[in-house]
């Protein structure tokens, strides 16, 4: 009996050391896997290491790049986000086509592809989801970028609260409204998150650090427009939208009116709630003169209808559940239309692209002395057509 008692012992601990080798490896390779962003040919000036704008970042995992991109002219700078949410694909892979593709003749376009570089070294436990997704260029060249998880790794900062209290930290508001409160309590997990953090702590978490750093970079260049592009399931309601600061509504409105429906894309114009702190929209419109924006497009690799869920769903988008969801209820289950049964990813980059090409012309047209001008903006419909976003990837 103690002999067979031994034995299945060893046998368990045999497959539990198995296991541990064999996940820590495959954890390994994710963390430490490089993203090949290619600058050779692009318009990119130069890069700027993240830490320039908070020094405590200097050498960690969030000390990303900033690639920058100035026209011959001097005019107006806007920065663009991607990777908030590592596990919004279309977001981080949008900002990577915009560095990768624009040429601004007249004013400075700064894109962080990966600002929350952590949330892409993983992947949310327990949803089955992709680590990598692969695209071929015009040149017969793979290309492999990462799928990550909405928060920050815990092996960066850990152990999560009980409660996260979402503080503004040293920051003094430049157009907080009147009523605004600067504080709130959030569930602990969202310490992790990226869209949480903001205006960021420069000795905090990681997640606040970089942050601050954000916020601090706009604040020290006079950056006039941020905006941050994300995804959405496509049940939930803030989805093919641009969430817009008080300062920015007016631009978000204009160029949706007079450029974004004209090409036959519909966008909701959502302002940014006053209570719901710790966003960019919110954040840096209130802690920053720039005008805040943030995108949203609905990614049915997210939600929770979802089916099986691999790299062909977050590509194509294209999911039977959705599809039955999309047709039962009058359709009201689903705040996108999905008629078509999928939502591809070089639809929803194309969207983000089609909406900073547009908000950016806007702000040139109110602001002359921010106008900003960029050639070599992607062709949205041919995007859309020809839907094989490897082709927009040098
Ligand atoms: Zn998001």
């Amino acid at each position: 009996m103690k002999k067979k008692g031994l034995v299945s012992t060893c046998i368990i601990l045999a497959v539990a050391i198995f296991m541990a080798v064999f996940t820590g490896i495959s954890f390994s390779k994710k963390r430490n896997f490089v993203e090949d962003v290619v600058t050779a040919g692009s318009a990119v000036t130069k890069t700027v290491k993240l830490s320039t704008y908070n020094p405590n970042l200097a050498g960690s995992f969030g000390d990303v790049d900033i690639y920058v991109l100035e026209g011959a002219e001097p005019g107006g700078q806007v920065l663009i986000l991607g990777g908030t949410h590592a596990n919004e694909p279309a977001g981080h892979m949008a900002a990577i086509v915009m560095l990768e593709q624009f040429v601004p003749t007249k004013g400075t376009v700064y894109v962080i592809p990966d600002i929350c570089k952590s949330g892409l070294s993983h992947n949310d436990p327990l949803e089955g989801t992709p680590q990598y997704l692969h695209f071929t260029t015009a040149g017969g060249e793979t290309r492999t970028f990462h799928f990550g998880s909405r928060a920050s790794n815990p092996i960066d900062q850990w152990p999560d609260p009980d409660t996260y209290l979402h503080t503004s930290g040293e920051w003094q508001p430049l157009n907080l409204p009147a009523n605004a409160k600067t504080t709130q309590t959030l569930s602990g997990s969202e310490v992790r998150n990226q869209n949480r953090c903001y205006p960021g702590i420069a000795n905090g978490t990681l997640t606040e650090k970089v942050s601050y750093a954000v916020t601090n970079m706009i604040n020290t260049l006079k950056i006039d427009m941020v905006i941050d592009l994300h995804e959405s399931s496509p049940e939930y309601a803030v989805n093919n939208a641009i969430v817009a600061h008080e300062n920015a509504k007016e631009i978000a409105s204009m160029a949706y009116s007079l450029n974004l429906e004209e090409q036959g894309m519909k966008f909701k114009i959502e302002p940014s709630p006053i209570s719901l702190r710790g966003l960019t929209h919110r954040e840096l419109g209130d802690y920053t003169d720039a005008f805040a924006l943030l995108c949203e497009v609905g990614n049915p690799s997210q939600g929770r209808f979802r089916g099986f869920t691999d790299e062909t769903l977050a590509i194509t988008g294209k999911d039977p559940c959705y599809k039955v969801a999309s047709e039962i209820h009058d359709g009201k289950l689903l705040y996108v239309d999905y008629s078509s049964g999928d939502f591809p990813i070089s639809l929803r980059v194309a969207r983000h692209v089609a909406a900073v090409a547009a908000l950016v012309e806007e702000m040139g047209f109110e602001y002359p002395e921010k106008e900003i001008l960029i050639d070599n903006i992607p062709d949205v419909e041919e995007m859309i057509e020809t839907d094989d976003l490897g082709l927009w990837l040098r």
